[in-house]
């Protein structure tokens, strides 16, 4: 097979670039990833992303009825490739078109596409996952923030008490993606469901973290008795771990690290070269190795793309994908500290930026440790020690 995109593709990648470089301007040549959202980088990013719809490049691959373009699978990646290998000036815009969108789509009743969907895609809306908990990161499914129904399971009220941790944009989100266990009997899969609620919903309380990405990225949120409208539930009562697994399927590919590592690459081989450093065998070694990786990566994830555009499912494919852009990432990422020395350590430089960034991008949507057991279980079946 050889692979090629096709004109209208690269007129799209084309056009797209000229937009960001447009709108944006400077963040391709120092590609810092801004994670946190303060109120004006929030007016930015609404602006940036109805532009965006505007010119129908938001959720170009959604269905028209939900305000996409029904084009490819493969612009949707193009649109990620641009997006996050200069730092995602869609903020946190591209969660919701990403995953939350489509697993809104799958299971949302109704009354919830319309009220969701087009906001989404008109670039309105601020989405933070409410997934980890001090107890559940790895081990999702045993995550025990707590919701007990009161009334009828379509029209009556959950009242949720829990943690959750980690939370990305939280901060700045106005909507939840909340998992909840609804049936603390069933089997630990069994008894989870699903929120969508409002962050400013009382008794929901936000509090930021220090983290190693940029303060005020992270969030624990605490729930006391929050109370919450049984239509807010997407999908089934205890249904809510296969959308939630389908949801995860899109987030592993969905940021496009290896695209990001390739630009960092260039612009690392870039000031390498102007130095005179590329001259050193072991240097060009390290820089070939490392542009091996990242090609490599991209591969694995477009064949997880292909399966996407196909419709072909319940393959393995994700995970030595992601996994394979994990690697590439921390192994720009460690290029950059070990060829610049001391320099490349001075806080907001793309190359401290970019080591930052590959330090979490090993934890961040399923560790990598984590896809290493699903290769060895699903791909290569070992058995389990
Ligand atoms: C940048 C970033 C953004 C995040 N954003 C969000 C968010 O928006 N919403 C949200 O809900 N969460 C978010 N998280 C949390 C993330 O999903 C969890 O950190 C992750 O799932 C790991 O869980 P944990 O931190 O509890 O670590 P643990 O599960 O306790 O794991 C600790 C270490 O042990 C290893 N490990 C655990 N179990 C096994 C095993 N069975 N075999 C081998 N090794 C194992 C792990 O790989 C890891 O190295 C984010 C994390 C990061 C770093």
């Amino acid at each position: 097979m050889e692979f090629g995109w096709s004109e209208t593709e690269q007129k799209y990648r084309a056009e797209l670039r000229a937009f960001i470089d447009a709108e944006v301007p400077g963040w391709r040549a120092n590609p810092v990833h801004k994670r946190v959202i303060t109120p004006e980088e929030k007016a930015r990013v609404v602006d940036f992303t109805h532009k965006l719809a505007e010119r129908g490049w938001l959720t170009p691959a959604w269905p028209k009825e939900y305000g996409g373009g029904e084009q490819s699978a493969w612009q949707s990646v193009i649109l990620s490739e641009e997006m996050w290998s200069v730092g995602e000036p869609r903020g946190s815009q591209y969660m919701s078109v990403n995953w939350i969108g489509p697993a809104i789509m799958l299971a949302g009743t109704e009354e919830q596409k319309r009220e969701h969907l087009s906001r989404i895609s008109r670039g309105e809306a601020f989405w933070s996952q409410g997934f980890s908990e001090p107890e559940a990161g790895s081990d999702l499914a045993s995550l025990r923030t707590r919701a007990v129904r009161e009334g009828g399971e379509d029209d009556g009220e959950y009242v949720v008490n829990g943690q959750k941790i980690w939370t990305s944009h939280t901060p700045s989100a106005e909507w939840l993606f909340l998992l909840v266990r609804t049936d603390p009997d069933a089997a630990k899969q069994r008894g989870i469901s699903i929120l969508l609620l409002p962050i400013d919903t009382p008794g929901v309380e936000v509090r930021t973290i220090p983290d190693i990405v940029g303060e005020g990225a992270f969030a624990e949120i605490f729930f006391t008795d929050v109370r919450v409208p049984a239509s807010a539930r997407l999908g089934p009562e205890n249904g809510g771990w296969p959308i939630v697994r389908r949801a995860l399927q899109f987030e592993r590919v969905g940021a496009a690290r290896w695209e990001r590592a390739a630009l960092v690459l260039d612009l690392l081989a870039e000031r390498a070269a102007k130095e005179g450093l590329l001259a050193g065998a072991d240097v060009a070694r390290r820089f070939g190795e490392a542009r091996a990786f990242v090609e490599a990566a991209r591969w694995m994830v477009y064949r997880v793309v292909d399966e996407r555009a196909k419709e072909i499912e319940g393959t393995a494919t994700a995970y030595p994908a992601r996994a394979a852009m994990v690697r590439a990432e921390r192994l720009v990422a460690e290029l950059g500290l070990d060829v610049f020395g001391p320099e490349a350590l001075v806080a907001e430089t793309f190359e401290d930026s970019t080591y930052r960034q590959a330090l979490t991008a090993g934890i961040a949507g399923g560790s990598y440790e984590i896809q290493l057991n699903l290769i060895a279980g699903q791909i290569l079946g070992l058995p389990r020690s």
